[in-house]
């Protein structure tokens, strides 16, 4: 009996040590610095620099990168949990985090060379902003449709085009950005580039201005006659597409443990209030019509959790994880915006109001369910798992 406990896996909700103190660290970070800060960066759809350099300090910016290039040397798990805790609080800054993490860093790492790495990594660990640049205005869903174009010229290429929809774009001076080198040649011409923000006809075009996320910058980038030296090809030439593809469907985990953070940070709040909260001579928290609702939404957070965390040690693992990440994706997006919707029932009036934190969850859970791959596409990579 002994022996055989000794071989189950570990419940995937149980952290390690060292998972224990990470999740902890950012936890007590978030709720010290960043929730003072919530609201007012909703209102001015700003993140402030000092916010981010405090994030780089912490050590969230670099996450797996190895330490020989300044980073933290941690695992994607670690990510999940940095995003997750982030979001708790404002998914705003998770996302930031998240593009950092699971997309800019990680597709340096798997598709990077030495030259690469050691030019980028550091920098990126310590001091500056990724950006992801996929899509388009015509290219969203069939993100390969897109149509900025790379012509070879000297040692290096000259891009044109317009991308849409960047996360960090404002903050950003690293940008993985996508063209095509041979429009003929379809999603085999797709090549992913290394832009610095410096670039020569490089430039951050406007900014949206958004329901949800506001503080998040999500900008146009525009490209004219953009050189950029071979050496910033990242990947091979033509092979951007299994960038891309690769990099978003763990990207999509990251995405997961934003939604499932901030589901926990709604029912918390939920929690909170409808104890405080009296109606009918007693806390709203004692009639079993608000206890059953409370426990409904806790049974649904549980379940995306061990959705994300299962896709996101599965990752870590080596093991195949297409179908749980989009599966997590959907679960947790949905999850999100229940809770969060949830969350404004209870606070009654107080919830329709930017006084109290509720309204801004259900704003944020929104965008849960559209990018990195719209939940309809999620349901297109699980349907043709289940069919095939
Ligand atoms: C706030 C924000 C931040 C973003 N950040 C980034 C970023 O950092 N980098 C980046 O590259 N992109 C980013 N995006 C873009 C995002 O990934 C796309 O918006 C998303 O992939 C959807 O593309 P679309 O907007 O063109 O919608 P469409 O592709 O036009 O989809 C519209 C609707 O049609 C449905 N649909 C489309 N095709 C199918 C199909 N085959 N079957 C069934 N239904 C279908 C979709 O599910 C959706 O409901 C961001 C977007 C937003 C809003």
């Amino acid at each position: 009996m002994t022996q055989e406990t000794a071989e189950y896996a570990q419940p995937l909700t149980v952290l390690s040590e060292d998972e224990t103190i990470f999740r902890d660290s950012v936890r007590a970070f978030a709720d010290a610095r960043v929730r003072p800060l919530v609201r007012e960066m909703d209102e001015h759809a700003k993140l402030p620099r000092t916010l981010i350099d405090q994030l780089f300090e912490l050590g969230v910016m670099g996450i797996e990168v190895p330490e020989t290039y300044g980073g933290a040397g941690g695992r994607f798990f670690h990510s999940v949990l940095a995003v997750e805790e982030l979001s708790r609080v404002d998914p705003s800054v998770g996302v930031l985090v998240d593009v950092q993490n699971t997309l800019v860093i990680n597709a340096l790492l798997r598709w990077g060379n030495d030259d690469v790495k050691r030019r980028y990594l550091p920098k990126l660990a310590s001091s500056i902003v990724g950006a992801y640049a996929l899509s388009e205005a015509g290219a969203g869903s069939d993100a390969f449709a897109l149509t900025s174009r790379a012509r070879e010229e000297g040692d290096g290429f000259v891009i044109s085009g317009r991308k849409l929809w960047i996360t960090n774009g404002n903050e950003a001076d690293l940008f993985i950005v996508f063209a095509t080198v041979n429009p003929e040649a379809g999603y085999r011409g797709i090549t992913a580039f290394l832009i610095e923000r410096g670039f020569d006809g490089f430039t951050v075009g406007k900014k949206e201005d958004k329901l949800g996320i506001r503080a998040s910058s999500t900008c146009e980038l525009v490209l004219e006659d953009c050189r950029v030296p071979r050496a910033n090809v990242l990947g091979e030439v033509g092979k951007g597409y299994k960038v891309a593809i690769e990099t978003l469907n763990e990207g999509r985990i990251g995405i997961g443990a934003q939604m499932i953070g901030l589901a926990k940070g709604a029912l918390e709040h939920a929690v909170k209030y409808t104890k405080e909260r009296k109606q009918f001579g007693k806390p709203i928290a004692d009639f079993q019509g608000v206890q059953f609702q409370l426990a409904r939404a806790a049974v649904e957070v549980e379940s995306a959790k061990l959705a994300v965390y299962n896709a996101a040690r599965l990752r870590d693992a080596g093991r195949p994880f297409l179908t749980e990440a989009a599966i997590c994706k959907i679960l947790s997006s949905e999850v999100a915006e229940s809770v969060s919707s949830l969350a404004v029932n209870l606070f009654g009036g107080n919830g329709f109001v930017k006084e109290y934190p509720v309204e801004k969850l259900y704003r944020d859970a929104k965008i849960g369910q559209i990018y990195e791959g719209t939940s309809n596409l999620q349901l297109l990579t699980i349907a043709k798992q289940i069919l095939s």
